[in-house]
């Protein structure tokens, strides 16, 4: 059978790869978890692997969802909670690629009082809040799982106009304009979240970023991604 096109270039197709393979080997992603890019043909699709371990994926394992997340062509069985992914898409016009982990340093801040809060440069794009979606808001007698379009747009909701949202017993999501920049934010989240763990064994109080200073090294960041990309990639395709 012949496999249908995706409606995205090849360079977005690479990118996605070679982001499961480096969340994977940063072990942001373990067995679950998914990376996923808003096609650069139309806005109105996205693409992402068919469930599979993201250390796994290949080209040949993307499949093009609409924003309803039903495969356009590709039928093979997709992520239980791709509705992440869509409905931010649906949400968030400029997001242009999305990240959903379980990253284990960022659990503790979704079931506790504690705020994530940006406390290096590294992490500054958390800046804009760290909201905890609470899924039993929604429905009591829930697993956990982002498993429908109203639990997903429930989410995309709790992220508002914010870079990371925590999910209260489960993980994380993160939003970037380009799939380096979510992969990036990604690995960072949890890196932050790990340093305020530490931080918080010192003696305190914690000195975070202020928002402005969160707000120019997010910038900063933006303009010297393609540096850890470029290391990242050529590092997690050397491995395969
Ligand atoms: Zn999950």
């Amino acid at each position: 059978m012949k496999k249908a096109k995706i409606n995205a270039s090849p360079a977005l197709l690479d990118d996605l790869v070679a982001g499961s393979l480096i969340l994977a080997q940063h072990e942001v992603l373990d067995a679950y978890g998914h990376v996923s890019a808003r096609s650069d043909k139309r806005p109105d699709r996205y693409i992402m692997s068919r469930s599979l371990a993201p250390a796994l994926v290949t080209a040949a394992d993307l499949v093009e969802y609409d924003l309803e997340s039903e495969p356009v062509a590709d039928k093979r069985k997709g992520f239980i909670e791709r509705y992440i992914h869509s409905e931010i898409y649906r949400s968030r016009p400029e997001v242009m690629a999305v990240v959903h982990s379980h990253s284990a340093s960022v659990i503790p801040f979704g079931a506790t009082r504690t705020k994530l809060r940006p406390i290096y440069h590294m992490g500054s794009f958390l800046w804009s809040g760290t909201p905890v979606f609470e899924i039993r808001n929604e429905k009591p007698d829930n697993d956990l799982l982002i498993r429908d379009r109203p639990l997903g747009k429930a989410l995309a909701r709790t992220l508002a106009k914010c870079n990371c949202v925590l999910m209260r017993g489960h993980g994380m999501t993160v939003i970037g304009d380009s799939v380096p920049e979510a992969v990036f934010r990604a690995i960072y989240t949890e890196m932050n979240a790990r340093l305020q763990l530490q931080a918080t064994q010192l003696e305190g109080p914690i000195e975070f970023l202020s928002d402005e200073e969160g707000r120019r090294s997010t910038a900063a960041n933006r303009g010297t991604l393609e540096r850890p990309w470029e290391l990242w990639k050529k590092k997690a395709l050397a491995r395969k």
